[in-house]
């Protein structure tokens, strides 16, 4: 029981453990630390004052606007208001923007362009992309926070200190590396105009995100929904609900993408992992003043971490051995750590 539950757990907030940031510079000298810590710092400028370069720098993909790559993706971000399971705006999430490695990006603007063609009148509502470490964090608090009943809809035979214990919520998130999407499927032009009435306190086993949004395919469950009626293959759906996500499951995984099987939601794109997550806050894809990429915001405190760390290196490159992490100081963020 508590290992499934663990696996389950695990996987509900797509944990992967980050790996540890290899460590093969031992043998650099000190002029070779100067050296390149000055040619990261150049790389940077480069990087900044140039446009869609950044988007494939070579081993470097940040992260990119899902807007920019592909428009006509609904875009519901539920972390990014109060209609999520913690009933409030989640930490990290300043405006309801998509972000995604760009690879990822590409392969679901190719899933989308292969749905549209062959399923007539349905697209892709994204409900979580990118998601900050500090964004992990806040739900990992908001678990061990007193019960207030708020949100109990969307783990009905639950409690907060049981998500925690059995691992439905972890401490680490494939969404952090810019590689997993939650999502759901839309009708471009929905037959049940009239909206359901609906109590938005309903066990999220007994209504679906259809109840809310007509254009969503009733999925049998809520998005969130902590509960095994959420498991991709349950039985006792409806023929019309296990089609629905099993359509949803065709067109991913025909575009490289795997899904989780207890989450009918959740996707990862395997091939764009490279071990790194990152932790800064989701911005509007327009906020930016080049707003090609939330990257962009990274980069520029990794230009001044780097030429910190350039006039680290020069200081150190008389007494010391140890050369500075070239690629934590240029991305802006501190080396992934592993789960606690
Ligand atoms: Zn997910």
């Amino acid at each position: 029981m508590r290992s499934a539950a663990n696996h389950y757990l695990k996987h509900r907030f797509c944990d992967t453990a980050n790996k540890p940031r290899s460590n093969s510079h031992q043998t650099h000298t000190a002029g070779t630390i100067a050296v390149t810590a000055i040619a990261v710092v150049g790389l940077a400028s480069f990087f900044l004052s140039s446009g869609p370069a950044r988007l494939a720098r070579a081993g470097r993909p940040d992260l990119v606007a899902l807007s920019t790559i592909d428009p006509s993706i609904r875009q519901d971000m539920r972390y990014a208001s109060a209609r999520n399971f913690t009933g409030n705006r989640v930490h990290g999430y300043e405006a309801g923007e998509c972000w995604l490695r760009p690879s990822v990006a590409r392969a679901l603007a190719d899933v989308q362009r292969d749905l549209v063609e062959n399923e007539a009148g349905l697209k892709l509502k994204v409900l979580d992309c990118y998601r900050p470490r500090r964004s992990v964090k806040a739900f990992v608090a908001w678990a061990g926070r007193e019960e207030d009943g708020r949100t109990r809809n969307y783990y009905p035979n639950l409690s907060r200190p049981e998500l925690l214990s059995l691992g439905y919520i972890g401490r680490n998130s494939t969404h952090s590396k810019g590689i997993a999407v939650d999502l759901t499927v839309v009708r471009t032009s929905p037959k049940d105009k009239d909206q359901r009435s609906v109590d938005a306190n309903t066990a999220c086993t007994r209504t679906s995100d259809h109840a809310f949004d007509p254009a969503s395919l009733d999925m049998g469950t809520t998005f969130d929904c902590f509960d095994p009626k959420s498991h991709t293959a349950r039985g006792g759906l409806t023929s019309e609900q296990h089609n629905a996500r099993q359509t949803l499951k065709r067109y991913m995984e025909r575009h490289g993408f795997s899904n989780y099987r207890k989450e009918w939601w959740h996707y990862t794109y395997g091939a764009a992992d490279d071990g790194r997550s990152f932790d800064v806050p989701v911005h509007a894809a327009g906020r930016l003043r080049d707003a090609s990429e939330v990257g962009g915001v990274a980069e520029k405190a990794g230009v001044y971490k780097a030429k910190a760390a350039a006039t680290k290196a020069k200081r150190k490159a008389t007494d010391s051995k140890q050369e500075p992490d070239a690629g934590a100081t240029l991305k802006g963020e501190a080396p992934a750590k592993p789960a606690d």
